[in-house]
């Protein structure tokens, strides 16, 4: 092993103490908390190299973007779920940065989100933020947006509340429901730009509609981007 493996080694256990997140293995010598065989497995979409891909196209006529994508699949049934989870509700905000250094390397050498001006994490509201004592997607957006060259906006827009509990709910009334969660307080500090929005997870996709057509209806110059961590295998049919 050459010293720099050494190092890298030293510091990934010291990072990421518990072993690899996904199968449990052991992670010395391998990056962003997973073993090197699940670095290898991860069912990576490569949405990001192309324009049109299936999460661009699950928002199509709902929302107008100019490019979007998801880094890996997941399914409920699959151990990629504990690696959101864990870095979900687990405190590990690390994983969520590890990541978005590694997803945000994809975005910046598939040329694709050169032109975004500003990244922009999903807002959580106040309360669950402080309950949870972080938002995972500010640390994933904020690697991104170090990897991409570009600055973060934790600020212009609010949250006003939670979503509420969804999984008993249709279609139609989750996308009631995620109507008017968010309000752009500093219009002027977006006009014009092309924002990335950034979440861990894509599922029905409607907090993510909700917040760009907020930003939308106050700010029509701005234009959206969208990345999410994960997406359901659903999106394209293949699960
Ligand atoms: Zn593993």
């Amino acid at each position: 092993m050459s010293m720099l493996s050494n190092l890298l080694a030293d510091l990934s256990s010291l990072l990421f103490p518990s072993g690899c997140v996904v199968c449990g293995g052991d992670v010395s010598g391998s990056m962003h908390g997973i073993c090197t065989m699940c670095r290898y497995s991860i069912p990576l979409t490569n949405f990001w190299k192309t324009e049109d891909n299936p999460t661009k196209e699950h928002f199509a006529g709902i929302i107008p973007l100019v490019q979007a994508s998801s880094f890996f699949y997941f399914s409920h049934e699959s151990q990629w779920r504990m690696l959101i989870h864990r870095f979900k509700y687990g405190g590990e905000w690390r994983l969520a940065e590890s990541f978005g250094r590694w997803y945000g390397r994809e975005l910046r050498e598939s040329g694709l989100y050169d032109d975004v001006d500003v990244v922009m994490p999903v807002p959580l509201h106040f309360i669950k933020a402080i309950k949870r004592g972080y938002n995972q997607s500010s640390y994933l957006a904020e690697s991104i947006a170090r990897e991409l060259g570009k600055p973060t906006d934790r600020r212009s827009v609010r949250r006003h509340r939670n979503n509420p509990p969804q999984s008993r709910s249709s279609m139609g009334e989750r996308w009631a429901n995620v109507e008017n969660l968010f309000s752009v307080v500093n219009p002027k500090a977006l006009s014009g730009k092309h924002i990335l929005l950034v979440d861990d997870v894509l599922t029905t996709g409607a907090t993510l509609a909700s917040l760009a057509s907020a930003i939308l209806a106050s700010v029509p110059d701005a234009r959206i981007s969208i990345a999410t961590l994960a997406v359901s295998r659903k999106i394209d049919g293949a699960k």
